[in-house]
């Protein structure tokens, strides 16, 4: 390890839930496991459920803490382990290079190999979910620095992407591209409406674009259920119907916390709604 890193990485940290997160001094690794990288954190961005963890509805983490949340971050590379120099792509990564990256997928097991769902992963490593006290320690983005864990897919951010956008891509951008995915093909003659306009929704937008739809929609910010639906809903906001007149629409991307009702906004007969970035 280079001079330069310091011992210890101050560290956003959930000490209890639905308490306010404590910075601490968090151990960095002295030994960075083959295909490991050690990463000085630029940017990390907030998820819906870094919140859902924090508030501890997505539930018990009690055994995890102190934990550093944040799994979308983008960081310059500090130090490298043992291993091919390079991003998922072959590219060649050197030290100072911006990189973002996933949670850890083995490649191994059925839910990898076979079923094609690595988010099912039998030996996934995912970030926020280890205490702060544990090998590597840094296993969150709210941190000075960041540890890209052997089996991640990490890929080197271009120079003209500003930090903010590369950082948010690395959850949402991903969370959209997998729901477009399944969603296949769209013509131009589709009519794409996104429902909720947070990062997921804006990063629907751009794809639905670039795939060269028709008109293109988004629906309103941060619609959410009623109250009766959702207890942290504010009462009486209820996302508007997509606009659909005259074409089909393909796709109805969700809002991060997955909070549009799908039976007051569904697409019309023979369209796809896919519904992204639901953690719950
Ligand atoms: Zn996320
Ligand atoms: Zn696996």
């Amino acid at each position: 390890m280079t001079a330069e890193i310091p011992a210890t990485s101050r560290a956003a940290a959930l000490t209890a839930t639905g308490e306010a997160l404590r910075v601490l001094d968090v151990e960095i690794p002295a030994v960075i496991e083959r295909d490991a990288l050690l990463v000085r954190m630029t940017a990390a961005t907030l998820c819906g459920t870094d919140v859902h963890v924090a508030d501890g509805s997505a539930g018990d983490v009690g055994g995890a803490l102190p934990l550093i949340l944040g799994h979308e971050m983008v960081g310059r590379i500090a130090a490298f382990g043992d291993g091919p120099r390079t991003d998922s792509l072959g590219q060649p990564l050197a030290e100072g290079d911006r990189v973002v990256w996933t949670h850890g997928m083995c490649g191994r097991c059925r839910a990898c190999v076979i079923d094609g769902e690595p988010s099912l992963c039998e030996n996934r490593r995912r970030y926020m979910t280890e205490s702060a006290h544990t090998y590597p320690f840094l296993h969150g983005g709210f941190s000075e620095y960041g540890y890209v864990y052997p089996t991640v897919g990490r890929v080197r951010v271009p120079d003209d992407v500003p930090d903010a956008v590369a950082s948010a891509a690395a959850c949402s951008l991903r969370t959209v591209m997998h729901g477009f995915e399944r969603l296949g093909r769209i013509a131009a003659t589709d009519t794409v409406v996104v429902q909720g306009a947070g990062p997921v929704g804006l990063f629907a937008v751009a794809k639905a674009v670039a795939e060269g739809a028709g008109p293109c929609a988004g629906g309103p910010v941060a619609g959410r259920r009623s109250s009766s639906d959702h207890p942290r809903g504010r009462p009486g906001q209820q996302p508007g119907r997509p606009a659909h007149a005259g074409h089909r629409p393909v796709h109805a991307g969700v809002l991060g916390d997955g909070s549009v009702d799908p039976h007051h906004h569904r697409p019309r007969r023979g369209g796809d709604h896919p519904r992204d970035g639901q953690a719950r």
